[in-house]
């Protein structure tokens, strides 16, 4: 999406340890004008694919997920960071690495909001190692629901998340992809 590559070159900060700061539209303030044509695109893409649930990670994704999921006419679904130790059988749980905090956390989702026969459309911001996709893949599929793909706003393609999931079977559309962001210079690929 030209207009997204467009807006990380005049909008994005590239940080230390391979981070693209972009909190002037994605992750601090969201220009919902600009996310709608986001949405636009992945229903683009996404045509054609049954989905009935766009599943996402607090907290950035859920912003972006909102406003992809009315292109969809779909309810999102957020997996949680858990805080409390203790998980109760009527969530789905798993351990997360977080790529920016390096921490781990436990992510669920109720059992009461996906299930068998749910086609569900992954929404996140970013992709870098693929732990936060793996984990809400893991959850989606351990509810009996299926994965239709997963919709990305900015791949670090030059991390190995991409091939993480295509490994795992499951398309990937994302609308950004860099290739490298060495010495604070954006190369895209595309
Ligand atoms: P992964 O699990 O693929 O390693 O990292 C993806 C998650 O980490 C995303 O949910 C996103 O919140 C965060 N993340 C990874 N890389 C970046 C980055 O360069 N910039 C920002 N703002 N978030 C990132």
């Amino acid at each position: 999406m030209k207009a997204l590559q467009d807006k990380i070159l005049k909008e994005g900060i590239v940080k230390d340890g391979g981070v693209l700061k972009v909190d002037g539209f994605v992750n601090h303030r969201i220009d919902v004008a600009f996310m709608n044509e986001v949405g636009k695109e992945f229903k683009r893409l996404f045509d054609g694919v049954e989905i009935n649930k766009i599943v996402t990670i607090e907290a950035s994704g859920i912003g972006i997920a909102c406003i992809v999921a009315q292109y969809f006419n779909a309810p999102v679904v957020f997996a949680k960071k858990n805080k409390s130790i203790n998980i109760s059988g009527d969530v789905y749980s798993v351990d997360v690495a977080s790529f920016t905090h390096k921490t781990v956390n436990t992510i669920i989702m109720s059992k009461e909001y996906i299930g068998p026969g749910d086609k569900v459309l992954i929404i996140d911001d970013f992709l870098a190692k693929g732990n936060a996709l793996k984990g809400l893949i893991t959850l989606v599929r351990d509810a009996g629901a299926e994965v239709m793909g997963c919709g990305i706003l900015v791949e670090k393609s030059f991390q190995e998340g991409r091939a993480l999931i295509d490994s795992m079977g499951i398309r990937v559309e994302s609308l950004a992809r860099i290739k490298s962001m060495d010495n604070n210079e954006l190369v895209f690929i595309d």
